[in-house]
């Protein structure tokens, strides 16, 4: 009988951020409005998908007789995964393919960001709390960071875990699960939300977070549309609780030794982790973190770009930051990618020194012109591009998260 390592996604774990459906190489994911799922016969184990996932939900594995293999039918209809068959039916020498060596050596160009966090970063923790099993937060303060006249409306929210066991490292992102439950019937999924907190609280010493968190009221293609958790987390008032799961991520972490250098691209609520990582920077300047930091941050104009004020308070032998405008009026579009370009001599040295690591958060469209960016000012500071990107991503110094 023809066995088969069945890839599963568990149903309540996943987030559907949508993030394997797109990294996965051979269209094998897919998803309705309830579940993400792996076509079978398509899957051919290739292991892109799996250290991507925020939450591990992709990594699962089923072995069953060709003939019996899940459909997909099937799979859009789970709340939770079969357990596993009984160890006889299953067929001997069936290896599930090792992830991350796999990964690795194939050379695969698919996973575009590292894999692994950065060597000195601190070790997380994921999943402590899940869809089934949430931890209870109270907003402790929900303030509008953008200008009232702003288009875009982006929150600044605090989170209270009280006495809840809830640790966080800077680049790390929550769950939040909305009350209530989809036209389907079913509770709503929880969505995902960068921290912008340091690990030691938003307010130093303190079991709180804060999220960024900008109001969806149009989809991509402009239309309007109320996003639910958005909404919900942003209409919540002081006092309010609310379910949390996570945390999740593992590899867009942040360097700890004291000569590594932080190189921020962002656009939007990507500013989230930035900010994390700026403050965490910020407040231990004093025990020996001596490397520099440099941002880039872009947005459509300055009453749009969030924690705008206190950053252009820094000081600039802290924090090198460079805002870049793309709509404001009688004055030329400027992206992020077109800052970097600008200040390619200041960015040159930073991707030839290994003590560099490279974040970029915010929207997907950003991803691709900021590593042309980045490649064309390597190959005009001489660097093999080839040879910064492959060391870029092995040694955990590149991270991607957009959304
Ligand atoms: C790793 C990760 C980190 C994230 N971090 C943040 C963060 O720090 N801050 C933040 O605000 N969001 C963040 N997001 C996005 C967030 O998870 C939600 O997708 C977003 O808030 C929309 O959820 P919603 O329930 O309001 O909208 P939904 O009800 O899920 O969607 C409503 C409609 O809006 C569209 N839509 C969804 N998101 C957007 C968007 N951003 N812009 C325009 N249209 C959209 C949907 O396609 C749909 O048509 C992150 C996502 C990921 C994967
Ligand atoms: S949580 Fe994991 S399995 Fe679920 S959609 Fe995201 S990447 Fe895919
Ligand atoms: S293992 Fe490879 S082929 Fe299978 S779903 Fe993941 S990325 Fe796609």
């Amino acid at each position: 009988m023809a066995m088969l390592n069945q890839h599963l996604i568990d149903p309540q774990i996943c987030i559907r951020c949508n993030t394997c459906e797109e990294t996965c190489p051979n269209d094998a994911i897919t998803h309705d409005a309830n579940n993400y799922v792996v076509k079978a016969q398509v899957c051919n184990g290739c292991m892109a998908c799996v250290p991507p996932c925020p939450t591990g939900a992709i990594d699962n594995w089923r072995q069953v007789s060709e003939a019996d293999a899940y459909s997909i039918d099937a799979q859009f209809a789970w709340d939770e995964l079969p357990s596993q068959q009984s160890t006889a039916q299953q067929g001997a020498g069936v290896s599930v393919p090792h992830r991350l060596e796999h990964l690795l050596d194939s050379g695969s160009d698919v996973l575009r960001g590292a894999s692994a966090p950065p060597w000195s970063a601190a070790r997380p923790h994921v999943n402590l709390y899940t869809q089934n099993a949430p931890a209870t937060a109270v907003v402790a303060g929900n303030y509008r960071l953008t200008n009232e006249t702003a288009d875009s409306d982006i929150h600044h929210i605090v989170l209270d875990f009280g006495t809840t066991f809830f640790p966080v490292l800077e680049g790390q992102s929550i769950g939040v699960v909305p009350p209530g439950a989809a036209p389907n019937g079913r509770p709503y999924h929880a969505r995902q939300y960068s921290l912008a907190n340091p690990r030691d609280g938003e307010r130093r010493g303190c079991n709180n977070v804060s999220l960024t968190v900008k109001r969806v009221i149009r989809d991509h293609d402009g239309n309007p549309a109320r996003g639910v958790c958005s909404n919900y987390l942003c209409d919540l008032r002081k006092g309010d609780r609310l379910a949390v799961i996570g945390p999740f991520g593992s590899t867009f972490l942040m360097p700890n030794h004291p000569g590594s250098h932080l190189l921020m691209i962002c656009t939007g609520t990507g500013a989230a982790p930035m900010r994390a990582m700026t403050e965490y920077r910020r407040r231990h300047q004093c025990d020996g973190a001596a490397g520099r930091l440099m941002l880039f941050f872009g947005a459509r104009t300055p009453q749009e770009l969030p924690y705008f004020g206190p950053l252009t308070n820094l000081p600039k032998g802290f924090i090198d930051a460079d805002l870049a405008f793309s709509r404001v009026p009688g004055r030329p579009k400027r992206y992020v990618q077109d800052a970097l370009r600008e200040r390619a001599a200041d960015v040159g040295p930073w991707l030839a020194d290994r003590n560099t690591h490279v974040y970029v958060c915010g929207l997907k469209g950003m991803e691709e012109g900021v590593l042309l960016a980045l490649r064309d000012i390597a190959q005009r500071h001489g660097l093999d591009w080839q040879r910064v990107w492959a060391d870029l991503r092995r040694e955990g110094r590149l991270h991607l998260e957009t959304y």
